[in-house]
């Protein structure tokens, strides 16, 4: 289902015209209004008429995430704070956090994406809309929130928090849509279940949209069938705009990214160089229509694959390919690259394997040791040691096979690995 349907099924080329059109506008515009890439242009010798079109992208600067801390608070804004009418940050994990702001249009811009986005999935004005993201200076509840209300959708700002709340709140107010972190969803799953409340009798959940982390397929099957409901990645990330910056259609074969107003390219992620079409690379956007903080080439950290051809949903708008993890959370051990994703793949098809899992890395002398901490189901604990023995090196073996390093497993007991009602944290990285 189309929330914009003239916008959303764009051909290449008029989809291509308009993002040119729109590129040349932004570069004009940051050139004039932000001191911070006037002079990024004068350091490359570019002038803005030097760009004519989504061609000439790759001459443009790249913008980082130390440039938004080295600039903090305000010092990337293209506007007065008299035309910001809303400021986000992101949690900043390390220092200070990222603080972006938004005029009107801005929210406009944002609020279109969003209702694109929930359109997306199938849901319409008749459903009610239960957001348990949080909502405050994090994007994900306020961005699902006003989308859903411009669809027309009853929302329900729940918020983040009290598990036993967010349940009665669906059972009662009959909630169909669940918008959450993937890990979030899975904890509202087995508290139901402990709780003796059965999804597909008590709740009326049909679809999910989750985001805001990397997640697995077979996470993705997990939670359908615990929470019986169709589960749908939305992505996003507050520099860009927040949530709604791709989303997964009903086919559910890669998000497509909004690409009339957020333009996508591929890098190497060492070089920059801009890598072609089906590569795997790190995934930098473009704003083509932001006031208050528009971005160059903003390298967002995460790996992908692009695809580019009609989806059968109707769209062109390009579509990526499962976030892999990003650049950032990949580990080197013993000098072999590990995405933590690949670990939950081969993890999550083992029907004895709960759905959480730590991996902690440590150094012990001169070698990296990888132990994956995993807990196991219920019925598993009842079983034998013998049996528990085998599975631990059925585990330990998948993984070393994946991966082509030898791990370390250790079978932990359910409900023992700490619950994240955020983001979730699944690496220790105990190495210097
Ligand atoms: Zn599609």
């Amino acid at each position: 289902m189309y929330w914009n349907r003239k916008a959303e099924t764009l051909k290449p080329g008029e989809l291509r015209r308009l993002q040119g059109k729109r590129l040349k506008k932004v570069t004009k515009y940051v050139y004039r209004n932000s001191g911070f890439y006037k002079k990024k242009f004068r350091d490359l010798g570019l002038k803005p008429g030097d760009i004519r079109g989504v061609e000439d992208l790759g001459r443009l600067p790249f913008t980082r995430k130390s440039d938004l801390r080295d600039n903090y608070p305000y010092g990337l804004f293209c506007t007065g704070l008299e035309s910001i009418v809303r400021v986000h940050a992101s949690s900043g994990t390390t220092g200070k956090p990222t603080v972006v702001g938004y005029t009107g249009n801005d929210i406009e811009l944002w609020t279109e994406v969003m209702a694109r986005s929930i359109m997306a999935t199938g849901s319409t004005r008749k459903d009610v809309l239960h957001v348990a993201y949080g909502y405050g200076l994090f994007t994900g509840g306020l961005g699902l929130h006003y989308g859903g209300e411009r669809v027309g959708c009853t929302v329900i700002p729940a918020s983040g928090g009290n598990t036993a709340r967010h349940l009665l709140l669906m059972q009662d107010l009959g909630s169909t849509v669940l918008a959450c972190t993937p890990s979030y969803a899975v904890y509202l799953a087995e508290y139901a279940e402990k709780e003796g409340i059965d999804p597909r009798e008590d709740l009326r959940l049909r679809v999910g949209v989750f985001g805001a982390e990397p997640w697995s397929e077979p996470m993705r099957k997990r939670i359908e069938d615990a929470l019986d409901l169709k589960a749908y990645d939305i992505y996003g990330l507050s520099e860009i705009v927040g949530p709604g910056v791709a989303q997964e259609c009903e086919e559910q074969c890669g998000a497509h990214i909004w690409s009339d107003h957020f333009l996508p390219e591929i890098v190497d992620p060492e070089t920059g160089e801009q890598l072609g079409e089906g590569e795997e690379g790190e995934l930098v956007f473009t704003t083509l229509t932001k006031d208050g903080i528009p971005l160059l080439r903003y390298r967002t950290g995460d790996r992908t694959i692009l695809e580019y051809d009609k989806c059968s949903c109707g769209r062109y708008h390009p579509r990526m390919i499962k976030v892999r993890g990003r650049v950032d959370d990949m580990l080197i051990i013993r000098g072999v690259n590990v995405f933590p994703s690949q670990i939950e793949h081969v993890l999550l098809r083992i029907p004895e394997v709960g759905s959480h899992y730590l991996l902690v890395v440590e150094r012990e002398g001169p070698l990296d040791v990888l132990t994956v901490k995993v807990e196991v189901t219920e019925d598993v604990i009842s079983d034998r040691v013998r049996d528990l023995m085998k599975l631990e090196e059925n585990i330990k073996s998948s993984i070393s096979q994946a991966l082509g390093i030898k791990v370390d497993v250790e079978l932990v007991e359910p409900f023992t690995l700490e619950r994240s009602k955020g983001k979730a944290v699944r690496l220790k990285d105990l190495r210097e």
